[in-house]
């Protein structure tokens, strides 16, 4: 099957359709990174939706889409991080059943992730010793209960949805120049690309991922989808592949994205005390990815830039601790 060529009016589409339970979010001026010499660096706050990530609106466009028969049956998915999340608060919203399958390994070492899901009505099933096999868990359900998987990125409505972003940075900031975005799957940065690039080609697009999980960078260099090792990071929410059977998101970063800068995880520990200490906001490592580029000088902007705060869910202190290690115990210091 010919994978669907997404377009400008897709995303508009997806603006109807999740604006009565998705968040408008402010885009807010920081003086602090603003340079005079080179340009004002504007904010997007995707971390005050309700779910606490911008995932909502790619969850909300896939669920408020689907048919009325698929909606009774239901949707399953295997995240554990925004995207179980914010599918487990769409469904609620949508009167829609979900179901989130984990690994034994993440139940035990994230309860209150569990629980939230919970919390908010969905099943979860655990089971398995790993992320791979929660997700063939997954496979299997879906295809014996007749569920809808809803993918966390690879998508043409997820990537529709989170491109809803880009028409409201153009709305608020016409002359942008530049956008930063933090990217992982690249169902961010693919959609938020497609509406920003259709308006106004010269406008700069830049994915920023994270040194221990370079997936999409190296794909797109290689020009097929490569498999990385997966180690540890303080933004946790940019792990993970991009599938091996990508459809989406590899050509879209290669058509759309002018560059992918890596941070490192002692970028993002500075973003986080930077974004803490003077904006005031806890956010997720993920979540100023962008912030990390900046500071620490990973690619040239010039004229007005925005910059996406993506997420905020984690524990609060364990985001103290790598901020500011003295309050912490001994084992945060090596950050
Ligand atoms: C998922 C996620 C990203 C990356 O989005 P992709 O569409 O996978 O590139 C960035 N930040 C946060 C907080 C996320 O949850």
């Amino acid at each position: 099957m010919a994978a669907k060529t997404l377009n400008l009016a897709d995303i508009y589409q997806a603006k109807k359709r999740i604006s009565p339970i998705v968040r408008t979010t402010p885009l807010m001026k920081s003086d602090a990174l603003s340079v005079p010499s080179e340009g004002d660096v504007y904010l997007k706050l995707e971390f005050l939706q309700d779910p606490g990530a911008f995932k909502v609106r790619g969850a909300a466009n896939k669920i408020l889409s689907l048919p009325p028969s698929e909606k009774e049956r239901g949707v399953i998915t295997f995240s554990t991080g925004n995207h179980g999340l914010c599918v487990c608060w769409v469904a609620q919203k949508a009167g829609v059943k979900a179901i989130v399958c984990v690994s034994e390994r993440v139940a035990k070492l994230s309860p209150r992730r569990v629980e939230a899901m919970r919390f908010l009505g969905a099943e979860v099933v655990i089971g398995g010793d790993s992320q791979d096999k929660a997700g063939e868990r997954a496979c299997e359900l879906a295809s014996s209960k007749g569920l809808t998987m809803i993918h966390p990125f690879d998508d043409p409505h997820v990537i529709a949805g989170q491109g809803t972003i880009g028409l409201e940075i153009l709305e608020d900031l016409p002359d942008v120049a530049n956008v930063l975005v933090p990217l992982s799957g690249g169902g961010l940065v693919s959609g938020i690309a497609l509406a920003m690039k259709t308006a106004n080609p010269g406008i700069r697009v830049i994915g920023v991922s994270i040194e221990n999980a370079p997936v999409m960078y190296e794909s797109v260099k290689a020009g097929h989808p490569v498999e990385v090792e997966e180690v540890d990071s303080l933004a946790e929410s940019l792990l993970g592949g991009i599938g091996r059977d990508n459809q989406y998101t590899l050509r879209m970063v290669k058509d759309y994205v002018d560059d992918i800068v890596l941070v490192s995880e002692n970028d993002i520990k500075n973003a986080l005390a930077f974004t803490l200490k003077t904006h005031h906001w806890l956010l997720e490592g993920a979540g100023v990815a962008g912030i990390a580029a900046l500071l620490n000088k990973k690619t040239k902007v010039e004229g007005p830039t925005a910059v996406v705060l993506s997420g905020a869910n984690c524990e609060a202190e364990s985001v103290l601790k790598i901020v500011n290690p003295e309050c912490g115990d001994r084992e945060s210091e090596h950050y």
